[in-house]
């Protein structure tokens, strides 16, 4: 490997390369609480071949803004999942009027798009964690500037 190949990696914030034990020390929580997130629905780490759980930059930029939700703002999990909630992915997506009443996200309130079982058509061969919609909810400290820069109309 050469030395552009070493920065390349190094450079590219979404390659997971972070372990549990890691991730929690970058974040400054127990590696308990990571997983207490990920069972909330507020992240999806990457999995390795065995199962081991990996995080990237971008994760770990994801959990600290859930950080700031909890201890700045006062939000609980539910309050975080409901937000995140809010994310237009039928917008996003570009769903019909079908696909947004056959799906459960389109409706709820509580959780994000990418928990969901009742997922429309659209949505029922990707994976969610690769998903713009997903992704793209790392400012959910600022729903609002999501909101404006994906729902023309709001
Ligand atoms: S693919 Fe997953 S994250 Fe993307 S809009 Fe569909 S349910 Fe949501």
């Amino acid at each position: 490997m050469t030395a552009s190949d070493i920065y390349d990696r190094l450079s590219d914030k979404s390659r997971p390369v972070f372990t549990i034990g890691v991730a929690a020390e970058l974040v400054g929580v127990s590696v308990h609480t990571l997983r207490m997130y990920e069972n909330e629905g507020l992240i999806i780490p990457e999995r390795t071949q065995s199962q081991r759980r990996r995080y990237s930059q971008v994760d770990i930029e994801r959990l600290q803004c859930i950080r700031v939700m909890i201890e700045d703002r006062g939000f609980n999990l539910a309050g975080i999942r409901g937000m995140m909630s809010m994310a237009p992915c039928w917008e996003i997506k570009g769903c019909s009027e079908s696909d947004r009443q056959s799906c459960e996200a389109f409706e709820s309130a509580l959780e994000p798009c990418w928990m969901v079982k009742a997922k429309a058509e659209a949505c029922q061969n990707e994976v969610c964690a690769e998903c713009p919609v997903y992704k793209e909810v790392t400012t959910c400290h600022n729903m609002k500037s999501f909101l404006k820069e994906h729902w023309k109309n709001v």
